[in-house]
């Protein structure tokens, strides 16, 4: 099971000076998480005796009630968004996973995907460990309790911790103390920061600034935060393992305006602009981004080759999910209701159009050819990664290797397949400026097909 995710948790001391609504807070701050995950998502508060949740399938706004928030009382949370798009969208697999022990109570929640959970999974099964759902996770919290039954948490989760491979950011609540950990290859970001009257553990910065916090700093690879009245203790495990920041959560997936491994993401996506333009110059009217996920990138290559940036398409942001509709045509009509084009900005006009990533091919061939019936004289499709030839197995839910349209075409193939006039891609040097963290301490197995771990059929570095 591959997932995207977002994890949070949040730990107040009650004093007279702050009185939050924890419910509320953790609201806000998924909500502000809602790009990595929209399938479901889940808030769990321990409340002095016990942990109460509310989870659910759907986005946030649509999960929660404020009665059923303001009724869910407590000093410490953990909440999570969930994304998988491979058919296992129950309930069941909703996080924070949760459960009782006997010591206490655990909820946890996972951003990441596990390599070895099946081994794990069949060796605690074999000691008579039952298993309710098919979720990765649910592997990490039986490897856990079995070790706090013998050992203090930060002993217990080294234990664990040196056990579990593949990425892990995680978020755990052990009934009043929350816990943060990022994997010792620090593959997915984790962060944490100050609010009033305690502190917040987020996936991501942005999390933290919508709750008016301050951003102290991300978690070290390897690194074991734990929160408790009103402080803070790390800890690391010893462990020596290649660092591999995920590239992705540059190219795609976080947001803008989020820091990730000591860098603004806006940053790196205006240099990945800037690199293009750089690499693949052309002469051209306008500069024009996919919403939203090629708008900073298409701003770099604009401010870097002064072609002036115009938008020729608008995105539809009040949109859900919209249901498969039958038929070609009311398909498309779904397709315009989510994307239009400014025809005015495009007619007669030869364009640079700029996109984050190939996946499939579907949307840039979908997208190229609106721009092409709204009068654009010339396509020229700017795309701010390398080809992505391989699959991700830490986590980013892309495709399968034969979906991928990069993983059997050359850039000319691709370039005709998806309608351009011409197309051009980032190099993986470029990427690595853009990125400004050295090669040698990112993942960028999806665009070389060679991977930080040892993966079954696949090659390692
Ligand atoms: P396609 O080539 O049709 O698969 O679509 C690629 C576009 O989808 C990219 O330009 C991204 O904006 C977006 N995208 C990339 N990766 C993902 C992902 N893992 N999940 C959802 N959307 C993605």
């Amino acid at each position: 099971m591959e997932e995207e995710c977002g994890v949070l948790g949040i730990s107040v001391t009650q004093n007279e000076f702050s009185q939050p609504d924890i419910a509320l807070q953790m609201y806000y701050a998924l909500y502000a998480l809602q790009h990595r995950g929209q399938e479901s998502t889940g808030i769990a508060l321990f409340d002095g005796n016990e942990i109460h949740s509310i989870k659910g399938m759907g986005l946030v706004p649509e999960v929660y009630s404020k009665d059923d928030l303001l009724n869910l009382t407590g000093d410490v949370g953990i909440g999570h968004v969930r994304y998988s798009t491979t058919g296992d969208s129950r309930l069941e697999n909703c996080q924070p996973f949760i459960i009782n022990y006997k010591n206490g109570n655990i909820a946890l929640a996972h951003n990441g995907n596990l390599i070895n959970s099946e081994k794990l999974r069949e060796e605690l099964e074999s000691q008579g460990h039952i298993f309710t759902t098919e979720s990765d996770t649910e592997v990490i919290v039986h490897l856990l309790v079995k070790e706090f039954l013998y050992h203090d948490p930060v002993e217990a989760i080294k234990k664990v911790m040196s056990r579990l491979e593949g990425s892990f950011s995680l978020a755990i609540m052990i009934d009043s103390m929350i816990i943060a950990i990022r994997d010792p290859h620090g593959f997915k970001p984790l962060c944490f920061g100050k609010i009033d009257g305690g502190y917040v553990v987020a996936s991501e910065s942005v999390a933290i600034d919508t709750l008016n916090g301050k951003l102290i700093r991300e978690l070290e690879p390897g690194e074991i935060i734990i929160f408790k009245d009103g402080t803070y203790e790390s800890s690391k495990i010893p462990v020596k393992k290649r660092i591999s920041h995920c590239v992705f959560e540059f190219i795609y997936f976080a947001r803008p305006d989020s820091i990730i491994d000591g860098q603004l993401v806006y940053d790196v996506r205006e240099k990945i602009g800037r690199e293009l333009a750089k690499e693949h110059p052309i002469d051209a009217d306008i500069v024009s981004p996919v919403p939203d996920s090629g708008i900073t990138s298409a701003v770099g290559y604009s401010d870097e080759s002064k072609i002036k940036y115009r938008e020729g398409l608008m995105k539809n942001r009040y949109i859900g999910r919209t249901f498969i509709l039958p038929g070609q045509s009311l398909r498309e009509t779904a397709v315009r209701l989510k994307m239009n084009t400014i025809s005015q900005n495009l007619s007669g006009k030869k364009v640079v159009l700029i996109d984050d990533s190939i996946v499939r091919g579907t949307t840039s061939k979908r997208i190229i050819n609106m721009v092409r019936s709204a009068g654009a004289k010339e396509v020229h499709a700017r795309i701010g990664s390398p080809p992505i030839i391989a699959p991700c197995y830490m986590g980013i839910n892309m495709a399968s290797r034969d979906e991928l349209v990069a993983s059997c075409r050359d850039i000319d193939g691709i370039g005709e397949l998806i309608n351009a006039d011409t197309l051009g891609y980032l190099s993986i040097e470029g990427l690595v400026k853009a990125i400004g963290i050295e090669k040698s301490k990112l993942c960028i197995g999806c665009i070389t097909g060679l991977y930080p771990l040892k993966i079954e059929c696949e090659q390692c570095e």
